[in-house]
């Protein structure tokens, strides 16, 4: 079917009308003081971003006031941060999506016109069948981020396809994941499992907790900051967290192995690590004692730029205070395309320093039981998709992402339809728009389930507009950490506008697919009653006090000298991998001297900042308002020789000579010369959200060189290299 043409999202709502609404900011001009009037407190979990805080959301006369932290929640410690008390400005939005739209094509021109809710799930249930008759049942792919994801998921695995990826696995957690479950038999998980509470030396590797926001994490470092725990921090930039160490290694970029080589080298060579920890729990140390002795400090001095005498001194405090102290496993971990060998150098440092199960290093996860609600079995696949899609992973235990898409190209292709929830695919896969336009040409079928016109959805044949987090219900919060908890997110508001749930979406489609017998409920409030009073609460509980807290059952930390058996293939701690030589892969982390950059180019570095949550919130008018726009950050060597002036706007190009939208220029000694440094998530190019679109600038849009990482398949994005040039005014 060869029929798609991307429709930039301009004036798809004609007549529909994107009237500013009655409450959007109405302004606070000689109002009662907040609270006097009729207040109503509605439990919910946050959705802002995937830390999933716990809260309370107050309305005051049936209009949004505030929302807050639920003091009950030991995963949020009661407080949200920034982004989440702004949650109100994603209901509020007035860009956000108000009705269902489907493709329609005019005069040979495509355009989005809105249609009711049963002519939308009639034609895709009717595109889906079609798609099972042509092709097989098997056929139709997700690509997924977010809590109202599962819904979908359900669905399409009993009509039969398993094809599912979340673009947090290969853009983001994937290589940490693969690489602490190929050295300890299970990945670090969400939310991470670090003590950091209890540490006595942390470790960050270009991970810049205080910028990326994840609630407990940053209050839980500060904690452990004001009891005196020692951090060290490896950035080439001077990030917040750079600012509050005790030691800050400005390493250059892209030769971190090499430092975590060195560190190995010192900690085996000096004696220095866990003995009985290593004797009892690991296998393979006498290789990785052979494998790090080229790699002195001296020899890491070259690469990384680190006098040796740092490189030593850190080693020793990291020793002095294991097993209290974490080399912090990071999360965003896609950056040079050996991420896995780099965090599973990560996941042996901490094995050498005998963290792994132990008091301040890494605790053991817990979460509640709930029993699934009954239904039919799920229809097991008839073969193992991943085999057909990304076989060239065979190690990745999840979706891959990119691969999903590239299966979904051509006459013969794989995947014949897609469903894309709550994830801006051109944004956040690097490289992959034009893969993106092929997939919808050759695609029968493509649906967006989103809560604002993103640019993903102009590659959509129906649009459905899901209600916010703060208009629905969803599955219980059930994360496994160090209390098991469990959290209510429940409905503070009716759906705005026509939106809809995600599972009445599912309920429906499922109705027509002759797969009711899966979703045998009429609301999903019924789900949640009956799945909380199989372990004692309810719903009216859950309503009232919003989290609830178990009894853990299981220790926390290893018991002194307990025998343990690691869920590897050796049942030990796996310090050299048979898995990965058995694969054609380095056993141990080797060290490759990244790409140097061009003359007159800059290594692009992106990260997050404290009032977004990449571009899902830029149009957010509270969060907006705190921060409208991105800019770059240049060290004042790199701005002499560019002639380029603090607030001044440029244009950045990259190596292949893709142009950035403009973007103002910070002028700061907090970023090495040979570096540039972005927040991500600005830049949107969808002028249907109004506040962003245009302002700043998209750092995925340079990202053109990827370096996947072979065992992973994350889409490595740290090989891009920019120049500046003049915005004519
Ligand atoms: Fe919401 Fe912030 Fe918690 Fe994320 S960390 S869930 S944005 S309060």
């Amino acid at each position: 079917m060869k029929r798609r043409e991307f429709i930039k999202l301009s004036g798809f709502w004609g007549a529909a009308g994107v009237a500013a609404p009655s409450v959007f900011l109405s302004g606070c001009a000689s109002k009662p003081l907040p609270g006097s009037g009729d207040v109503t407190i509605t439990p919910t979990v946050c959705d802002i971003c995937f830390w999933k805080c716990a809260a309370h959301v107050h309305t005051e006369n049936g209009r949004p006031w505030k929302i807050v932290g639920n003091v009950n929640d030991p995963h949020s410690e009661g407080r949200l941060c920034t982004r989440g008390t702004g949650g109100n400005g994603a209901y509020l939005d007035r860009d956000r999506l108000k009705e269902p739209l489907m493709r329609v094509s005019d005069g040979g021109k495509a355009r989005f016109e809105p249609v009711s809710w049963a002519k939308a799930l009639d034609v895709i249930a009717e595109r889906m069948q079609s798609i099972a008759s042509k092709h097989g049942n098997d056929r139709i792919a997700m690509l997924a981020h977010g809590s109202g994801g599962v819904h979908f998921e359900r669905l399409l695995q009993a009509f039969g396809s398993h094809i599912y990826a979340h673009p947090s696995y290969a853009q983001c957690r994937g290589p940490r994941e693969i690489a602490f479950a190929l050295t300890y038999g299970e990945g670090v998980g969400s939310p991470d499992r670090t003590d950091m509470a209890n540490s006595k030396c942390i470790v960050l590797i270009g991970s810049h907790i205080g910028e990326n926001l994840h609630n407990g994490q940053v209050q839980i470092l500060t904690k452990a900051l004001n009891n005196g725990a020692s951090l060290i921090t490896v950035d080439p930039r001077f990030s917040v967290a750079a600012s509050k160490s005790e030691h800050w290694l400005p390493i250059r970029p892209g030769t971190d192995i090499a430092l975590l080589l060195a560190w190995m080298n010192v900690i085996i060579n000096e004696g220095l690590y866990d003995h009985g920890y290593v004797e009892r729990y690991t296998t393979g140390f006498e290789q990785l004692r052979d494998h790090v002795q080229p790699f002195n400090p001296e020899w890491a001095y070259l690469e990384t730029g680190l006098k040796p005498e740092q490189i030593r001194k850190t080693a020793r405090l990291m020793a002095l205070h294991a097993p209290a102290t974490l080399v912090h496993p990071g999360r965003h971990t896609t950056w040079y395309g050996d991420d896995t060998q780099r965090v599973r150098a990560i996941a042996m440092l901490n094995a050498l320093l005998g963290s792994w199960g132990r008091e301040g290093g890494f605790y053991i996860q817990e979460n509640v039981t709930i029993p699934e609600y009954e239904t039919p079995p799920i229809p097991k696949p008839k073969h193992d998709w991943k085999k057909k899609v990304q076989s060239q992973f065979p190690l990745a235990p999840s979706g891959i992402s990119q691969e999903i898409i590239e299966a979904a190209i051509g006459d013969d292709a794989q995947v014949k339809g897609l469903f894309v929830y709550g994830t801006n695919l051109p944004m956040t896969i690097p490289n992959i728009s034009e893969k993106l336009k092929q997939a919808a040409d050759s695609l029968d079928l493509v649906v967006v389930v989103e809560t604002q016109p993103a640019e993903v959805t102009g590659y959509a044949d129906i649009i459905l507009p899901e209600c916010t987090y703060l208009e629905r219900y969803d599955a219980l919060r059930n994360a496994p950490e160090r209390i098991p908890t469990l959290a209510l997110r429940m409905p503070a508001y009716k759906p705005r506008y026509d939106s809809k749930p995600g599972w009445w979406m599912v309920k429906q489609l499922a109705e027509r697919l002759d797969l009711g017998a899966y979703f045998p409920w009429n609301d999903y409030s019924e789900v949640l009653d009956w799945q909380l009073k199989q372990v004692g609460s309810s719903l009216e509980e859950m309503q009232r006090i919003g989290v609830k807290r178990f009894p853990r059952k299981t220790a926390m930390y290893f018991k002194p000298n307990e025998k343990r058996k690691f869920p590897t293939p050796s049942g030990k701690i796996e310090l050299y991998s048979k898995m990965l030589a058995g694969n054609g892969f380095d056993p141990m982390p080797r060290y490759t001297p990244p790409e140097e950059a061009p003359a007159g180019f800059y290594r692009l570095i992106y990260g997050r900042g404290a009032a977004h949550t990449f571009g899902r919130t830029t149009n957010n008018p509270l969060l907006f308002e705190l921060m409208p726009e991105n800019t770059v950050w240049v060290n004042p060597i790199a701005a002499a020789e560019h002639k380029l002036l603090n607030g001044s706007y440029i244009k950045l190009k990259n190596q292949d000579g893709v142009v950035s939208n403009k973007i103002r220029v910070r002028v700061t000694e907090r970023i090495a010369p040979n570096a540039v440094f972005m927040v991500h998530g600005f830049g949107h190019t969808s002028k249907k959200m109004r506040l962003t679109q245009g302002v700043g600038a998209d750092d995925a849009s340079l990202m053109i060189n990827v370096k996947v990482d072979p065992i992973s398949g994350g889409t490595g994005m740290r090989s891009n290299f920019v120049t500046f040039e003049k915005v004519l005014s």
